[in-house]
């Protein structure tokens, strides 16, 4: 077991279909109770947070702050909920805007399924991910964060003080959060102790690289050395160091298996995405797996390891040589 301080709780609350758990942090300090991560917006999670606050003789509206690590629904579906109670509700701005599209623009949801137009997808595929988008904005409610967080600033969680460090790539304005007096990092999505933590091709990501932004910032954590690490899914991590190693060997191994697979003639990035991942059945895992091959496809064309190649309706890879 590894000894957590005693102002730090971590509650698991369900999500629903098959994406399992996620991990939400009561800070309980010397000026009341926070909160790190909210949940979906769902009944059995909302159910669960309210038993688990109730344990402590809380209720959703003693909280006084809430951090929210990053945009997706199981990390601030209760966004609302929080606002409405009058918490703060601090998000990193670029996380902030990244949530306003997401709920400003649903016609977004055929370009995420296109990659943006630019990919040539089958279009059983386009159909089956576009229809998802829906349920995943049904699991978050809308709302502004109450207050933008950046990199070095310090925030005041229930009396006891954490420093919010910039970890892009799993979303551009993804924070961990660490408490110096324990050496523990919040890690949110950054760094998970079961599968690697997924880094996704966004729209606005274009261009700038995500895979690059998130193993630079991985390696920023490896250098930290945080002695626990406490994510948003599974078990509290004992060596934050030696995971963010692992998960930065497992990118590196990926990368080379998609470098190796692209050819002197240009290759779309769907077949290349069934020769590294194979073939998968559920939207999700198929949508998670292509954006992840252009992340990396993106970050070997930064590198000068890929080329990107125009072709008729959309872009293609080839290699160098
Ligand atoms: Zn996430």
């Amino acid at each position: 077991m590894i000894a957590l301080p005693t102002c730090l709780i971590p509650v698991a609350l369900p999500m629903p279909a098959t994406l399992g758990a996620v991990n939400v942090y009561l800070v309980r300090g010397p000026n009341g109770a926070a909160l790190v991560d909210t949940g979906m917006d769902d009944a059995s999670s909302r159910t669960a947070l309210v038993a688990a606050l109730a344990a402590y003789g809380l209720s959703l509206g003693d909280l006084g702050a809430v951090v929210c690590t990053h945009y997706h629904p199981d990390h601030c579906g209760l966004g609302a909920t929080f606002v409405d109670a009058g918490a703060e509700v601090m998000m990193s701005a670029v996380d902030t805007a990244s949530l306003a599209a997401f709920f400003d623009d649903p016609a977004s949801d055929s370009r995420r399924s296109t990659f943006f137009g630019r990919h040539r997808v089958p279009a059983e595929f386009e159909e089956r991910v576009t229809a998802m988008f829906p349920f995943f904005r049904s699991l978050q409610e809308p709302f502004r964060p109450t207050r933008t967080i950046a990199d070095g600033e310090i925030v005041n969680l229930a009396g006891i003080t954490f420093e919010v460090l910039h970890t892009p790539g799993h979303t551009r304005g993804h924070v961990c959060l660490l408490e110096p007096e324990s050496g523990v990092l919040l890690t949110g999505d950054h760094v998970t102790p079961g599968e690697a933590t997924h880094v996704s091709m966004r729209e606005e990501a274009i261009g700038a690289d995500p895979l690059g932004a998130f193993l630079e910032s991985l390696e920023r954590v490896r250098a930290l050395g945080p002695r626990v690490g406490l994510s948003g899914h599974g078990e509290p991590i004992p060596d934050t160091a030696i995971r963010a190693d692992e998960i930065l060997r497992h990118h590196a191994a990926r990368i080379a298996r998609v470098a190796a697979s692209l050819e002197p003639l240009p290759v779309g990035a769907y077949d290349l995405c069934l020769k590294v991942f194979g073939e998968r059945r559920k939207a999700l895992a198929r949508w998670l797996a292509m954006s992840q091959t252009l992340a990396y496809l993106e970050h070997l064309v930064a590198e000068g390891r890929a080329i990107e190649v125009a072709i008729e309706h959309g872009l293609a890879y080839r290699s160098r040589g």
